[in-house]
């Protein structure tokens, strides 16, 4: 069995017990999962255009910050899982390990699988602009050096960030610098709010909220089947650890319905806040037709209440923000987020938007339904005294 120095177990990563076994295979073998829907695989490949191999990050001490080949060494075969892996994460995770430069559609790409979350890329009139700047500069710069050799080496007119979480604007010095923002020549827009909420999060409580989130994403185990396979929003490298950075914005999103029209591309932002972030805004491109859902669209169940610490979502107005995104926006034909692969087609636009909408108000709703029979009980079988406290 192989262990790793960064495990602090003792014992080292375990082969799975019989009961994990035993469990684990029953997710396979009860065919209630699609296996076979190769959908999202088509959906995670359309439109690759290149990627750096190996997909290697490495910091200025020579630390390396990401390493995609780490998960890709030991991923590939399909099924069965190992005895260790539950096989719908092993499916996911196997999605999660297609990186590089996506085209998305004409003069719209996407960066992918080079940090945690994605960073798009649009070709402006006379410049690049981008959507979410990744985790970590190093990470950004190698994913603009990927676009530079590729597209052409073009100015930066403007980054976008969708919200106030560190893998969206992390990286914003690898991308440009503070002094290019402070002549205007290039524009960081953000939702209103960002800075306060990310100062929040990051500064004030960030060392308790850094040394948790080694609890929620597992930093301290070592990547393979018995140890880490996916954080299901993708790929973080444990133990880590890049250059996070953080540009005061130029421009905030303030309503929904702001138009802004940047090097020639016109955005209609949506704020969202107090959903995945207490900031955050979606937006609609009409020249393609497409929604940039950030991170409020999901291919998998998001957490509501981040053992981490940040502070708990609520699913009425994050499923209410998808909601009001489908009605303003019905033409939309492309659909992309800060995290995994587009969609593609007016119907599977609205079928990801509506099953992802039900999913967040399902939650709400049957939480409060379940926590209202608990009350019924409650004559019966008194529950302790700090449940009845209203705080
Ligand atoms: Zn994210």
């Amino acid at each position: 069995m192989e262990k790793s120095e960064n495990c602090h177990s003792p014992q080292g990563p375990k082969e799975a017990s019989s009961f994990t076994k035993e469990a684990n295979r029953a997710v396979f073998n009860d065919k209630v999962l699609p296996w076979d829907d190769k959908s999202d695989f088509e959906n995670a490949r359309q439109g690759f255009v290149t990627k750096d191999f190996p997909l290697v990050i490495t910091g200025q001490s020579g630390k390396t910050v990401f390493d995609m080949e780490r998960y890709t060494e030991f991923i590939k075969p399909a099924f069965p899982a190992p005895d260790t892996v539950n096989s719908s994460l092993w499916r996911h995770a196997r999605l999660n390990t297609n990186a590089g430069l996506f085209k998305i559609t004409d003069c719209l790409y996407e960066v992918r699988g080079y940090d945690m979350a994605n960073m798009a890329v649009m070709e402006g009139e006379t410049g690049y602009i981008i959507l979410d700047a990744l985790t970590y500069t190093e990470a950004s710069r190698a994913a603009m050096e990927l676009v530079y050799t590729t597209l052409g080496k073009k100015p930066i007119k403007a980054v976008v960030i969708g919200h106030s979480h560190a893998d969206h604007f992390g990286g914003i010095c690898g991308i440009t610098g503070a002094s290019a923002v402070k002549s205007g020549e290039v524009k960081v827009i953000a939702p209103w709010g960002l800075e306060a909420s990310a100062l929040s999060e990051n500064v004030l409580a960030g060392p308790v909220m850094l040394r948790r989130a080694a609890y929620q994403f597992g930093d301290t185990l070592p990547v393979g089947p018995t140890g880490v396979i996916d954080c299901g929003l993708g790929k973080r490298m444990p133990g880590g650890g890049g250059t996070v950075s953080f540009l005061s914005p130029s421009d905030s999103i303030t309503h929904t319905g702001q138009e802004m029209t940047i090097d020639g591309i016109k955005f209609i932002f949506q704020m969202a806040p107090d959903s995945e972030a207490p900031a955050s805004i979606q937006a609609y491109l009409p020249r393609f037709k497409a929604l940039w859902f950030g991170e409020n669209v999901n291919y998998t169940n998001h957490n509501l209440c981040p053992i981490r610490g940040t502070l708990t979502r609520d699913a009425k107005k994050w499923a209410g923000y998808i909601n009001e995104m489908i009605e303003l926006f019905p033409e939309a034909k492309i659909a992309f987020g800060s995290h995994f692969w587009p969609v593609w087609g007016k119907d599977e636009v609205r079928n990801l938007l509506t099953k992802q909408r039900d999913l967040y108000k399902f939650t709400h709703d049957q939480t409060l339904r379940l926590a209202y029979r608990r009350g019924d009980c409650r004559d019966a079988h008194p529950p302790p005294q700090p449940c009845l406290r209203m705080v």
